[in-house]
């Protein structure tokens, strides 16, 4: 056994506005500047939708992520290093700038300078690549708020579930999704750069691409299935979330997680074992790998993973943290939190506990909510994006919350509380409600930092650095 800590984050997409502040704040701390104008290394989707770049899921276009070949071994999906070496002047699998978006700002200077005319002065778009004026058509964010128009209909995962969808003004449902790279534990952008460039941190798990050794081969775009690694066309070098590492060594949540309106960012450590990355990313069946991915995270509280963990060389402040880990209680203990797409067998540490709302009470039983599969967003559309498909894995994580919520009406109505099949108990429940609606700044970012300080110091640190919580959710 080798032990390692990760720093991962758990979304609660039922508490997601579609606001765009974890988009905006990311981008002015880290790609507000030339070449970089069309990325976002955090950016929400409205789904059934094609998000962005566009249709990313549709790996028989971009081959991105692994595939098992003919013995069983993990490959890149792109194909062996000379098929890749091959596609160097025509790689079909690059996305092109019009999948992202061609990025814009409008012509100020004319608005603002103009002299005294009969008919108000208007602010054309200009391109931030060609400085040239140009048509708008498409953006990172285009198909906001529209699920059941034209763009939803390309949605991957609802061409995987037949004709049954209906867009009928009636059934047509709609939810947010916000992406960011899921810092996965066996990453398709690490093992596809041709110059060793991109790296997880041996510390926390971070992924990041070292500027110095980047030799802009791109082999790392396609490769990643989420698209989270983009190209600089100013500095020809690839770039990515970096998790906000700078402020994880401060013992700070991610920018993102730190400014969400809705609250539904979770950070904290989880511990793995290490020597079955790779056994667990070639499980057969695709539809398993979610479970064995679970499997990987280890007991915090297990005096035998304590030791072996202290052997690995990692610290008390990481094993205290790993101890009271919001991300652990979610995805391991509680099983309310999956990893998008975990058929692209990178095993991502960014996990979603999928959506529930809009509920509808019910008034013909004695029971308060419906069940999983009467949900209005389809559990076969919800499994197609965090299950594989396997819509028994799906309806259970659902379940389960469901029946938190349903205990928790119980509980505050003093009615009996009523035989539950999910394998929680009261207790347990309790906890879940507690981290879910109530929890605290400090419950939802348990962020170990070696540097021994105080919440008070961490506050003034965070207010100095301009990071003040807008939602006042640090007090
Ligand atoms: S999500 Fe991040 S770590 Fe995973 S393959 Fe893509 S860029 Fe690499
Ligand atoms: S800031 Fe939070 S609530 Fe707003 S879009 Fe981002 S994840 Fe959703």
């Amino acid at each position: 056994m080798k032990i390692k800590a990760q720093i991962s984050m758990v979304l609660n997409l039922d508490k997601c506005l579609g606001c765009h502040t974890c988009s905006i704040t990311c981008k002015n701390t880290w790609t507000n500047r030339e070449g970089a104008e069309y990325m976002y290394f955090n950016n929400v989707e409205t789904r059934p939708g094609v998000g962005y770049p566009k249709n990313w899921e549709n790996q028989e276009k971009w081959k991105g992520g692994w595939s098992l070949d003919k013995s069983g071994h993990l490959a890149l999906a792109t194909g062996s290093k000379t098929n890749r070496l091959m596609k160097l002047f025509y790689h079909p699998e690059q996305p092109e700038l019009t999948d992202y978006f061609e990025p814009w700002t409008y012509d100020y200077e004319t608005l603002i300078h103009s002299g005294r005319k009969n008919n108000q002065p208007v602010a054309r778009p200009r391109s931030l690549v060609t400085k040239q004026k140009m048509e708008v058509t498409w953006g990172p964010n285009w198909d906001d708020d529209l699920a059941g128009g034209e763009h939803a209909r390309a949605d991957v995962n609802l061409k995987k579930m037949g004709d049954h969808i209906v867009f009928d003004y009636e059934e047509v449902f709609m939810r947010y999704l916000p992406r960011l790279c899921n810092h996965c534990l066996n990453p398709a952008c690490v093992a596809a750069c041709p110059s060793g460039a991109i790296y997880k941190r041996d510390e926390d798990g971070v992924v990041l691409v070292s500027q110095d050794v980047c030799r802009g081969w791109r082999h790392c775009v396609p490769s990643c299935p989420y698209k989270k690694i983009f190209y600089n066309w100013e500095t020809n070098k690839a770039e990515k979330c970096v998790f906000c590492y700078p402020r994880l060594e401060n013992g700070l949540p991610q920018i993102c997680a730190e400014t969400c309106v809705g609250r539904m960012r979770y950070v904290g450590v989880v511990l793995y074992d290490m020597d079955k990355v790779e056994e667990m990313a070639s499980t057969v069946n695709e539809q398993d790998i979610y479970e064995h991915t679970v499997d990987l995270l280890l007991d915090p509280n297990n005096p035998a993973v304590i030791d072996a963990a202290r052997e690995a060389g990692i610290s008390e402040a990481w094993l205290k943290a790993a101890q009271k880990s919001p991300v652990y209680k979610l995805v391991k203990e509680w099983k309310v939190a999956l990893p998008l797409h975990p058929e692209y067998r990178t095993l991502p540490m960014v996990w979603y506990i999928p959506p529930l709302s809009p509920i509808l009470q019910r008034v013909t039983s004695d029971v308060y909510l419906p069940d999983a599969h009467e949900m209005r967003v389809p559990v076969q559309y919800l499994a197609n994006m965090f299950t594989a498909g396997n819509v028994e894995t799906l309806s259970n994580t659902l379940q389960r919350i469901l029946d938190m919520r349903e205990y928790m009406r119980r509980r505050e109505t003093n009615d009996e509380p009523i035989a539950h099949d999910v394998d929680l108990t009261e207790k347990q429940m309790y906890a879940m409600y507690k981290l879910l609606a109530l929890s605290k700044y400090n419950d939802r970012f348990v962020i170990p930092t070696d540097i021994d300080m105080s919440q008070e110091g961490r506050q003034h640190m965070q207010h100095n650095r301009g990071f003040a919580c807008p939602t006042g959710g640090c007090k």
